[in-house]
C-alpha cells in the first residue's frame, strides 16, 4: 500500500539524514520504526507525508507517486494519511468533542462558529471514537484539564475520525508512564485491526516495540539496519 524507494533526505545543513531507504508496507500493518536518537526515525516518518520533503527517491499511496505532486492533490492525498503526536498537538482552549472534530476538517477555528451546523453523522462519529478509546464522559473537558494518557486519546481519535488508511505516529509514548505507554500502544494496537489501518510509528522503547508491532525495521545514520519480526530483532538491539 505504502513503498518507499530510494528516499534520501540531506538537509540544509548538510546533515545526512536518510539513505537509500526502500520500504514496503501493506495494508493493515504496523510498523516500529527504532534506533537510537538522530538515526532518521523522524525524519522518515515527516518525508511520508511530505513535511519534510525529500531530497530524491519516491514515495507511493496506493498507487499515487505523492512525490509528484504538490497544491491541492497533494492535500487531497495527504487525507489518507493521519499523524498522532508525541506532544498530543491538541488545542488547549478547546473542548475535547472540538479537538476530534477538528480530525475531519484538519483546520481548527474555522469550523467551531459552524458547530451547529456540523453534520450529525460526524459528530457521533466522534462520539464513537470518543467511546472507543474510553473518554465519553470527558467530550466537553477542556483539552488542558486532562491528563497526558488522556491527551494521546484524544489525538488518536482525532486520526481516526480522518478515516485514514495509513496512520503515522511520532513518538506516542514519550511523554507518559509505562503503564500508559502500554495501555496507549494497545490501544493503537487494536484500532489498526478494527479499522485495517497500516501504522508506521517512530518508537524509542525497543520492548514496546517487540511488544505491538508485526515488523520491527531499525535504523542506524539513516539506513536500515533491520528489518523484521519482532522475534528475529536479537535481544542486544
Ligand atoms: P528526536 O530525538 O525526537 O528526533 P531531536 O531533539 O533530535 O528530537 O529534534 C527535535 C527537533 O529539532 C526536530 O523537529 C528536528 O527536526 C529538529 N532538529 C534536529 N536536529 C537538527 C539540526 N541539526 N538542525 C536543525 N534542526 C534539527
Ligand atoms: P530521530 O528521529 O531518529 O532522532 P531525526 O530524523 O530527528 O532522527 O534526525 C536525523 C538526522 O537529521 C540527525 O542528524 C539530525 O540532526 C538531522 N536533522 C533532523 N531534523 C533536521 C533539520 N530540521 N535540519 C537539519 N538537520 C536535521
Amino acid at each position: 500500500m505504502l513503498t518507499l524507494s530510494n528516499l534520501c533526505k540531506r538537509y540544509p545543513t548538510g546533515d545526512l539524514a536518510l539513505t537509500d531507504i526502500d520500504l514496503t508496507l501493506p495494508r493493515g500493518q504496523v510498523l516500529a520504526l527504532i534506533g537510537p536518537s538522530g538515526a532518521g526515525k523522524s525524519t522518515l516518518i515527516r518525508c511520508v507525508n511530505r513535511l519534510v520533503e525529500p531530497t530524491s527517491g519516491s514515495v507511493t499511496l496506493g498507487g499515487v507517486e505523492l512525490t509528484r505532486l504538490s497544491g491541492r492533490r497533494l492535500r487531497e492525498a495527504r487525507r489518507a494519511m493521519a499523524m498522532i503526536f508525541q506532544e498530543y498537538a491538541l488545542v488547549d482552549r478547546l473542548t475535547v468533542m472540538e479537538n476530534v472534530l477538528s480530525g475531519r476538517l484538519g483546520y481548527v477555528g474555522f469550523w467551531r462558529s459552524f458547530l451547529r451546523r456540523y453534520p450529525q453523522e460526524v459528530v457521533a462519529e466522534a462520539f464513537h471514537l470518543l467511546e472507543r478509546v474510553g473518554l465519553p464522559h470527558a467530550i466537553d473537558k477542556r483539552a488542558d484539564a486532562l491528563s497526558g494518557g488522556q491527551r494521546q486519546r484524544v489525538g488518536i481519535a482525532r486520526a481516526l475520525l480522518q478515516r485514514p488508511e495509513l496512520l503515522l505516529v511520532d513518538e506516542p509514548t514519550a511523554s507518559l508512564d509505562p503503564k500508559t505507554s502500554r495501555q496507549i500502544m494497545r490501544l493503537i494496537r487494536e484500532l489498526c485491526a478494527e479499522h485495517e489501518l497500516a501504522a508506521i510509528i517512530n518508537i524509542h522503547d525497543v520492548l514496546l516495540a517487540r511488544q505491538f508491532a508485526d515488523r520491527i525495521v531499525g535504523l542506524r545514520a539513516g539506513r536500515i539496519v533491520f528489518d523484521g519480526r519482532p522475534e528475529e530483532l536479537d535481544a542486544d538491539i
